[in-house]
């Protein structure tokens, strides 16, 4: 009788412990896909991550043929489909990795317990975090809400377990299923328009392109990473964030990779960054760990004081910020590397983020809405954490009253403006002085160059969008 690998958010055949429990049982095994957009609550994913999950799946099919195997995919609710597909093959077992938002839980749970009532074993395992959120906690045993502390918690549980390797050959099981479909039937990819140029000249999805993704970088950016991490304008991070978002690439490769790289390069790079990079892989761990405590993370905001903010309505305005029309040729730069890549720097996305929640007055929800439909690595956890972060009603997150200016932030991080030179081409001519602050380029030039180009004025004044923002801040306040 087969063993059925049900993928999910682990599209990959190596360090991929549930497939490495199915090999194990020496049963034949049938891999599994079920596109859930039916289960109650579950998020469908965006425009962005369609893209990716069709090219994603492609890439799996292909490792599973390689190796004498199939993939068989399927549209449906989740445990109901997998329930029945394990009656149809009369399988043993069915085994899968573990997700972590509570409506994907939901249908996890449901599906053990419908298996197990049917005879069948069901096991689950971790194969997406370097801990399990529940592994980590206080010295009282409770939830941890602090960055430092969480991750020093996290990393005295010891190195993570070794990564286990892809298997050589995993023969798959001859004939359809009922309800089985095409990968193109599922129909993710874009095509009235096909926007999706921008991502294919970017991205290489699947397995090989996120283990491509990975030794590049650590041949290249990984030595000097924490000085240059910071800048948009050069290519100093990982970029790995859609990889391990859908599962093509554990964390425990990389944790142990980055390691390997620090003992063996024949520069290595600091001890500072490799601290520095593993403590972002630490902040996914940790969107992880609050997700799971609080599941409502991407839609109630974590502080409730903040449930008292007075957002604004502005469609305009919030359609400038789309579509990298604000005027802040930082903020506009951002905005249109999400648009044609499905990706944008770290700090980028800070000074965005910021702009839309403090410089519009617009709830960050609304964002994290845009961010979810936009991004390649749209994550459950750390998009809603990143957003709640920035508006300063996560947990550990920014101030409120911490107010970028996308002026000087674009001035200190992409100081010759080749980031926005790069994707704002109507400012291209500006020298460095002025790309920033067009308006201070002088009618004479500014008449020339930019306003010529369509590029709008400021859609706000920064201090008095500082100034409004406070106030809202303030409205917030308990009386004392
Ligand atoms: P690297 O610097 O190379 O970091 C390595 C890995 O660590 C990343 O691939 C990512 O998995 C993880 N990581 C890095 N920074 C963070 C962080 N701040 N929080 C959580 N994990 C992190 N990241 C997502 O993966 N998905 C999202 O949907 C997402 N939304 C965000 C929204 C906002 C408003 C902000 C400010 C940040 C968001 N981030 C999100 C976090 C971060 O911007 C990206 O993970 C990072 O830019 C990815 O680039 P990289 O792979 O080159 O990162």
């Amino acid at each position: 009788r087969p063993v059925i690998v049900w993928f999910r958010d682990d599209l990959r055949l190596s360090d991929n412990p549930a497939l490495t429990d199915a090999m194990r049982r020496g049963a034949p095994v049938l891999a599994a896909y079920v596109f859930d957009e039916e289960s109650p609550d579950v998020r469908p994913p965006g425009g962005a991550s369609r893209w990716w999950l069709h090219h994603s799946l492609s890439a799996l099919e292909r490792g599973l043929a390689a190796r004498g195997g199939r993939l068989a995919i399927f549209r449906g609710a989740g445990a109901e489909t997998i329930v029945g597909l394990a009656k149809a093959a009369d399988a043993a077992c069915v085994v899968w990795n573990r997700r972590y938002g509570a409506a994907e839980r939901q249908v996890d749970s449901a599906a053990k317990a419908a298996l197990r009532s049917a005879g069948r074993e069901a096991e689950s395992f971790n194969a997406a975090l370097l801990r399990e959120p529940w592994e980590v906690k206080s010295r009282a045993g409770a939830p941890m809400k602090v960055f430092t502390p969480f991750w020093k918690a996290a990393q005295a549980l010891g190195e993570p377990a070794a990564p286990t390797p892809a298997p050589a050959r995993m023969p798959g099981l001859d004939g359809r299923w009922p309800g089985e479909i095409p990968l193109a039937a599922l129909d993710l990819l874009p095509t009235r328009p096909d926007w999706a140029g921008g991502l294919r000249a970017t991205w290489k999805p699947g397995e090989d392109g996120a283990r491509e993704r990975l030794s590049a970088f650590l041949d290249e950016d990984l030595r000097g990473y924490a000085a240059r991490r910071d800048r948009p304008d050069l290519p100093g991070t990982s970029r790995l964030s859609p990889h391990l978002r859908f599962g093509e690439i554990s964390p425990r490769q990389v944790w142990h990779a980055a390691h390997a790289a620090a003992l063996s390069a024949e520069r290595p790079p600091s001890s500072t960054d490799l601290t520095k990079f593993l403590a972002e892989l630490g902040w996914r761990e940790f969107s992880y760990h609050l997700l799971f405590h609080n599941p409502d993370l991407a839609t109630r905001n974590y502080q409730p004081r903040f449930d008292a903010m007075p957002w604004r309505d502005d469609a305009a305005a919030l359609e400038a910020w789309r579509r990298g029309r604000t005027g802040y040729p930082f903020v506009d730069a951002g905005m249109r590397q999400l648009w044609e890549t499905g990706w944008m720097h770290n700090r980028t996305r800070m000074v965005a983020a910021s702009f839309l929640i403090k410089h519009l007055l617009i709830d960050w929800r609304v964002g994290e809405a845009w961010f979810w439909d936009t991004l390649v690595d749209a994550d459950p956890a750390s998009n809603a954490a990143s957003w709640q972060w920035v508006a300063g009603s996560g947990a550990d997150a920014a101030p409120y009253y911490r107010i970028f200016n996308p002026v000087l932030q674009g001035e200190k991080l992409d100081p010759a403006g080749d980031y926005v030179r790069r994707f704002v081409p109507e400012l291209a001519d500006l020298p460095p002085d002025a790309i920033h602050r067009p308006w201070s380029a002088g009618p004479g030039l500014l008449a020339g160059i930019a306003s010529k180009r369509g590029y709008p004025g400021p859609i706000v004044d920064h201090d008095a969008a500082r100034a409004r923002a406070l106030a809202a801040l303030a409205a917030t306040r308990e009386p004392d």
